[in-house]
């Protein structure tokens, strides 16, 4: 099933991500959690894609085997920044072999050192307009109510934004944001240049405070004030760090769906009892 008819029907959706294992000895650890989470009838699932093409194989694996035993929709990521083309047709081939039918495009971050002249893709939107020729996917980008830490200012971004939508992009999912406000601002802002694809709002619920802090300083993403106070005085205990984070992510996910946001895509980071406590608290909002 296409993931834009899902998150196009009237229905609020609330859909998962996972991750794939990064080595074959802990594949069985990872299935097992990601078919926890796929029990729990998540609209779709997510897995994501390591950009260094070793955990490639792993990610089909994985969303293969969670739309055949579930029958959850998946939507699988691809990034493209490390790849040749021809390992992109390759993963493409091996994605389409398994009947999926989704794939989250993305540049992938840049590796280090690595000579800008000699990458056959250098933004999302290439890999975007290949994947489109190629045909037969439902195509969604990453966008960033924040803007992506290497954009020269908020402008620019929305504008690069709408050339990846222009390129064939048929929905956005968001960067984790804490503050619904700077989503809110963002809708609007991409409206107005002229993006009129769904945005499905990325939301993590925090339950380790020291991943956070060093995901936010990747991602770009501003802890505010209120939750900050919440891991100063819970983050040196599990239990209630846990109780408060998935409270934080329910807060924020009721106040999107209160104000007409229709999907929403939780980071799961594998964790089952955190997505079924999130599906619980929304339960009745969702149906
Ligand atoms: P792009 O859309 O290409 O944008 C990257 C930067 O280039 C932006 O600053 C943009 O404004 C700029 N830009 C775009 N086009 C142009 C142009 N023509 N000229 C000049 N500048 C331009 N990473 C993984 O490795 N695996 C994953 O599974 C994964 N999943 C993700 C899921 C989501 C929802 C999000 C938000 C991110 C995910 N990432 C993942 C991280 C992502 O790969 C990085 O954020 C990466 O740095 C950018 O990818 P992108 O597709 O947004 O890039």
């Amino acid at each position: 099933m296409k993931i834009i008819d899902i998150i196009k029907s009237e229905k609020p959706t609330l859909s998962m991500e996972v991750f794939p294992p990064k080595t074959t000895d802990n594949f069985e650890v990872v299935r097992i959690a990601t078919e926890k989470i796929a029990v729990q009838s998540p609209d779709f699932m997510s897995v994501t894609y390591g950009a260094g093409g070793g955990t490639s194989q792993f990610t089909a694996d994985i969303a293969g085997n969670l739309q055949d035993k579930y029958d959850v929709p998946v939507l699988a990521h691809l990034t493209c920044v490390s790849s040749s083309k021809e390992q992109i047709h390759a993963q493409l081939e091996l994605l389409k072999s398994k009947g999926i039918e989704n794939i989250l495009a993305l540049r992938g971050d840049m590796p280090e050192g690595m000579e800008r002249d000699h990458l056959d893709y250098h933004y999302a939107s290439e890999l975007i307009r290949e994947i489109k020729e190629f045909g037969g996917f439902c195509i969604g980008g990453a966008c960033y109510p924040e803007s992506h830490p290497e954009s020269a200012n908020s402008i620019e971004d929305i504008k690069h934004l709408k050339e990846k939508v222009d390129a064939g992009c048929e929905f956005l999912t968001t960067q984790m944001f804490f503050d619904n406000n700077l989503l809110y601002n963002f809708i609007y802002r991409a409206r107005k240049a002229g993006i009129d694809v769904p945005v499905v709002a990325g939301i993590m619920p925090v339950t380790n405070p020291k991943s956070i802090k060093r995901i936010c300083r990747i991602s770009g993403s501003a802890l505010p004030q209120r939750f900050i106070r919440i891991v100063d005085r819970y983050g040196d205990n599990p239990e209630a760090m846990k109780q408060a984070g998935i409270a934080y992510a329910t807060e924020q996910i009721i106040d999107l769906y209160a104000n007409g946001v229709r999907a929403v895509h939780v980071y799961s980071m594998n964790k089952p009892d955190v997505a079924q406590k999130i599906i619980e608290n929304v339960s009745a909002i969702i149906k």
